[in-house]
Formats: C-alpha cells, sequence, structure tokens
C-alpha cells in the first residue's frame, strides 16, 4: 500500500491566503517543502483521501488522471477537505470521464451534495457522474477492494467526523485527521489491531493541545499508547500532516522540533509505502 500526501496544510494553506505573518514568510521565503496546500492524499493512484479546494492544483502538480479514480472517502465537510463545487465538475459537459465516481462519508456530505443538486438545481448530469455513500461508524465497508472503517474523530461537533482504517493485501493503515487525541471508543475499536502507517493530525505543533486538533505532545502520546497496546511496532512509520501558519511548517525546523520522536514529517508529494 502506497500513501501519497498531495496536500499537508491546515485551512488556509501555508502559506495562508491572506497572511504576512512571520510563518508564511518564511515559507514563501524557504519555497520546496515548505509551501503546503490543503489536506489531500492518494492511495496506490486508485483510491482519494479528500477532495479539497487545491485538488485541481494537486492535478496539475502530479499529472494525476482523475478520471481513472472511482473511489473518494471524504473525512469531513470543513471547505479544505470537501469542495462540492468542483467535485460536481465530473458531470457533463464539465467532465467525461466513464462510470460513477463513489463519494463516501457522513450525513452532510449527502446534505451539502442534496442541496447543490436537487435545490441549486445546477448540474443536471450528476447522478450518472457521482454517487454519495452514506457511512456509519465503525461499520466496515467494501470501497474498490479496499476494506474502509470509518471511526470516529474528536473535530467539529456540528458534524460526525471520520478517521479511516483503509486494509487491503494485508496491510493497514490509519488515517487520523482532523482530529484531536481518539475517544475512548476508537481506542477500544483499535484493541488487537495491527497497524503498518499511521498519519496524524499535527495541526498545533508544540502546543499541548489534544483537542479539536493534535499537536505534538499529542501525537507522541497516540503512539506511544498504540505502542502499548501493540497496535504498532517502534519501526511503523508514523508520519505528522495538516500543519497551520499559525504554528509554522518549515520543513527542516519541523524535522528537528520531532527528531528522535519516532515521526515522519509529511510535505506535498511525500510518498511512503508499506
Ligand atoms: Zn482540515
Ligand atoms: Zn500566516
Ligand atoms: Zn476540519
Amino acid at each position: 500500500m502506497r500513501l501519497t500526501y498531495l496536500g499537508t496544510a491546515a485551512s488556509e494553506g501555508l502559506p495562508a491566503l491572506f497572511c504576512e505573518c512571520e510563518h508564511c514568510k518564511k515559507a514563501r521565503e524557504a519555497g520546496g517543502k515548505s509551501i503546503r496546500t490543503r489536506s489531500q492524499a492518494l492511495i496506490d493512484d486508485a483510491l482519494l483521501v479528500d477532495f479539497g479546494p487545491d485538488t485541481y492544483m494537486h492535478m496539475l502538480q502530479h499529472n494525476l488522471h482523475l478520471t481513472q479514480i472511482k473511489h473518494v472517502l471524504i473525512t469531513h465537510c470543513h471547505q479544505d477537505h470537501f469542495y462540492i463545487d468542483d467535485l460536481l465538475t465530473r458531470a457533463a459537459p464539465f467532465g467525461n470521464a466513464d462510470g460513477i465516481m463513489h463519494v463516501y462519508g457522513n450525513n452532510m456530505l449527502s446534505a451539502l451534495y442534496h442541496h447543490n443538486v436537487v435545490t441549486r438545481g445546477i448540474y443536471p448530469n450528476t447522478d450518472k457522474a457521482l454517487r454519495i455513500v452514506e457511512l456509519e461508524e465503525f461499520e466496515t465497508v467494501t470501497v474498490g477492494g479496499y476494506e474502509v472503517t470509518p471511526l470516529l474523530a474528536d473535530h467539529n461537533p456540528a458534524e460526525k467526523c471520520f478517521i479511516y482504517m483503509i486494509q487491503k493485501d494485508g496491510k493497514t493503515l490509519l488515517y487520523a485527521n482532523d482530529t484531536g487525541y481518539f475517544k475512548d471508543e476508537v481506542w477500544e475499536y483499535l484493541k488487537g489491531r495491527k497497524f503498518d502507517l499511521v498519519s496524524l493530525d499535527c495541526n498545533h505543533l508544540d502546543m499541548q493541545v489534544y483537542h479539536n486538533h493534535m499537536s505534538i505532545p499529542c501525537c507522541r502520546k497516540v503512539r506511544e499508547r498504540l505502542l502499548l497496546m501493540n497496535c504498532i511496532e517502534k519501526t511503523t512509520p508514523c508520519v505528522l500532516t495538516h500543519f497551520s501558519h499559525n504554528h509554522g511548517g518549515i520543513q527542516e525546523e519541523l524535522e528537528t522540533l520531532t527528531k528522535g520522536m519516532g515521526f515522519f514529517i509529511a510535505y506535498d508529494g511525500f510518498s511512503i509505502e508499506v
């Protein structure tokens, strides 16, 4: 299983759209891995995770052929993870991809889709191009050959936000953003499970933040608990992502800050195979 990070910033991007703060200035100067777009990931060139406002840019940067992607998991409906107007362009006359793209997520996703397709009524051919599949927490579904289980995130109380357990060919990925420290029922669910790759929300860097998003201290706590529960080995890759301009996102600085803690720092285009 190969996980590729297409975007690794929080919702405003890094540098942010309307910002000249020190972190944004440093990111502009540093360039390269320190320029971060909004969160999105690709698994094995087959399964997309999230469909945010930088999807079009990711298509250009990575020469993606999105016509070939038939399955998309949505973590939640914050605009950096779900930008419905671009998704709807899969329908004619804007797009001409064969078959249906299945988009999996929570009940807010279904409601937003209904609002845009039915109430706004500006995308008449959408049903031929897209199908929304509503998921229930802790219920495993088969998604294009992957076994996918949505687990409840600690994030936006206005909707059911999901982190995902994704399995294929004996490999298991835990993809966890956006979320704070995992909920008790998630820890309960994780008992006895093994992961080959873990991806964690690290929005708040070195602050002591445990809710809504995570931080380095919180991610360390998660990793330590996963180790204690034998869900991972010391050598299991744990990757940090979803960095905010409020706290900093210079690649080398983040690598220094987390040195010896057993983390990889994701950047746009970072890819890891297990
Ligand atoms: Zn986010
Ligand atoms: Zn800034
Ligand atoms: Zn969010």
